[in-house]
């Protein structure tokens, strides 16, 4: 099978399957072989890996994951695709496809069916429309991870490795960085894709914490503080929690938790570190505990 890297051969099966690109799916195949080089190298797979590819598309991505990886399994939602993927990975063994929506499928039970609950490492070119869903699926579904190595749109790798105080920085990036060290592999330009996305591109990698960086008694509860921060951006911190329904407290008490760490009565959400934002979670469930709040 001819490797699909090459624009004529990616051409060539489109055109051999009358192929038509599914806009609600967030379809555009890579035809750079140096953009696939480079997301097989950030993810340092070899063959003691297990490879989990979401969206294989016509099965570009997918070869370079079999030449490297000890095994492969890639999920796809196209039911036009799956003849087609049957075709271009032909040639291998160390693959299985799974006709599925990323969604909805059961990865944990997945992973340990195809790799004995061995930690896999994540690699694709990401549908755009659902990359925030599918990356929260697979920290907050805690699947076993290694890494998680992505081609999303370039505002979202941006959003995901700011830092306390930038524009970029929100909720998406406090999720990531709690489960996640980030590290920027490529800028990919439209021109590397059929066809072409309207928008810049980014290759980043996720390499998941051994331990988690801060120490929080209650994850749920200092995610849920998270988002009613950046729900409101331009509000104050104390605003904008008490406008989520204050989980509890008053205006007042939240004030005085949130001067007790420390930080002006007017500092905004987007100021606080993820250690700052586990020591308000802490705060804020002592106070619910001793005012004798149930969530
Ligand atoms: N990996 C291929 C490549 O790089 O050329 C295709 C990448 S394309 C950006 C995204 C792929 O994800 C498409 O094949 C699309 O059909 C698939 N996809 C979209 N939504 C999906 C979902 N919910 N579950 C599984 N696959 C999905």
């Amino acid at each position: 099978m001819a490797t699909l890297g090459n624009p004529q051969n990616t051409i060539d099966i489109l055109k051999k399957y009358q192929f038509r690109f599914a806009k609600k799916f967030g379809q555009n195949f890579l035809i750079d072989t140096h953009v696939l080089d480079k997301i097989v190298h950030a993810a340092e797979i070899s063959k003691e890996d297990c490879v989990v590819e979401i969206g294989p598309g016509i099965g570009t991505l997918t070869q370079y994951l079999c030449e490297s990886a000890g095994q492969v399994f890639a999920v796809e939602i196209d039911d036009n695709l799956i003849p087609i993927l049957e075709d271009t990975l032909s040639a291998y063994d160390n693959v299985k496809i799974i006709h599925d929506d990323i969604l909805k499928v059961d990865l944990n039970a997945l992973v340990e069916e195809q790799c004995g609950g061995k930690p896999v490492k994540v690699v694709a070119n990401l549908p755009y429309y659902i990359t925030t869903p599918i990356l929260m699926g697979l920290f907050e579904k805690h699947v076993p991870l290694e890494s998680v190595t992505v081609m999303v749109q370039k505002e979202v790798a941006e959003r995901m490795k700011a830092a306390p105080g930038t524009k970029d920085y929100g909720a998406l990036s406090l999720a990531v960085q709690y489960y996640a060290e980030t590290y920027l592999a490529a800028n990919v330009p439209p021109n590397c894709f059929m066809p072409r996305p309207n928008v810049g591109s980014a290759v980043i990698r996720l390499k998941l914490h051994r331990e988690n960086p801060v120490r929080v008694r209650n994850e749920h509860l200092m995610f849920d503080l998270i988002r009613a921060s950046f729900n409101q951006r331009r509000k104050t911190l104390v605003n904008g929690l008490y406008n989520a329904g204050g989980f509890g407290l008053g205006k007042e008490e939240l004030s005085a938790l949130i001067t007790g760490l420390g930080f002006p009565e007017t500092v905004r959400g987007e100021m606080l570190s993820l250690e700052a934002f586990a020591r308000l979670a802490d705060a804020v469930s002592e106070a619910q505990n001793s005012s004798g709040f149930l969530p």
